[in-house]
């Protein structure tokens, strides 16, 4: 019997896109070309992801990284290399240790209980990866599809985008979600954020944006509503930039919490 967990929730989102989804905690997606595969992102690593993605594709799998947080490249643990933006490069380096991935474990205490995670699993670990870097434009050509690099800083410094040139599909991490986090150590300022969330559309150009969390989908009017929420606080009087602000425009409208006092100075 496999001694690790393979049990990860798989869509198949046609086109030789799927999104595994790692016990509700993240989605990894998988893009297979006609000579190798990418995986963009991997997990906090809980359950033996390259295994798992082995028995979607028989191609060589390369892993992209959109950023460096435990619960997208703590997995790297199961890989021998992955690439992921300079920027992002050292907080990368703890996110694989058991402590971050424990971390990460413990403040999802509903998702641990429903799923059966248990923190021992963290300690598991085959490879301390080698980490290349990825810049904008880095290109990886799988055959028949290419995956398209663009620097997209916000949720963190190093935070990168990918389009898939056979569906023009992007994967965003955390970049867009329906709650914009740029309250997390390593986040860049809000008018950063806006600027790679109005660049992410444009890329976009109709076709899917994938996240990071929940289904996976990102619809634009939640990226539009978002930057409209932003163009709110940043034409806000000064001093009250300072304080956390935290506006809903409705039920079904997104947030924006923006914290200023913790954005992280280099
Ligand atoms: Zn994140
Ligand atoms: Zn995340």
């Amino acid at each position: 019997m496999n001694k690790h967990r393979l049990d990860f929730e798989c869509e198949n989102l046609g086109n030789g896109i799927f999104r595994i989804n790692e016990f509700d905690f993240v989605n990894a997606f998988l893009v297979v070309g006609d000579e190798k595969a990418a995986l963009l992102d991997c997990g906090v690593g809980i359950g033996q992801l390259r295994e798992f993605a082995e028995t979607l594709t028989d191609k060589p799998i390369i892993v992209l990284v959109t950023h460096a947080h435990a619960d997208h490249d703590g997995g790297a643990v199961w890989f021998k290399e992955i690439y992921i933006h300079p920027l992002d490069k050292r907080i990368s380096e703890f996110d694989q240790t058991a402590a971050a991935r424990i971390y990460f474990l413990h403040q999802h205490p509903y998702k641990r209980k429903t799923h059966k995670v248990r923190f021992s699993d963290a300690f598991q670990k085959e490879f301390t990866p080698v980490r290349h870097d990825l810049n904008e434009g880095d290109t990886f050509d799988l055959g028949g599809r290419v995956i398209e690099t663009f620097f997209t800083p916000g949720h963190t410094a190093g935070h990168v985008t990918f389009r898939d040139s056979l569906t023009g599909a992007l994967f965003t991490g955390d970049n867009v979600n329906p709650l914009v986090t740029l309250q997390f150590p390593g986040a860049v300022s809000l008018e950063e954020w806006r600027e790679s969330a109005v660049r992410t559309l444009l890329l976009a150009d109709g076709n899917p944006i994938y996240g990071g969390h929940g289904d996976g989908r990102i619809p634009a009017q939640v990226i539009e509503a978002n930057i409209a929420l932003a163009d709110e606080i940043l034409t806000q009087p000064n001093e009250e930039k300072g304080t956390v602000k935290k506006k809903t425009a409705g039920e079904k409208l997104p947030a924006v919490v923006y914290k200023t006092d913790k954005i992280h100075k280099k």
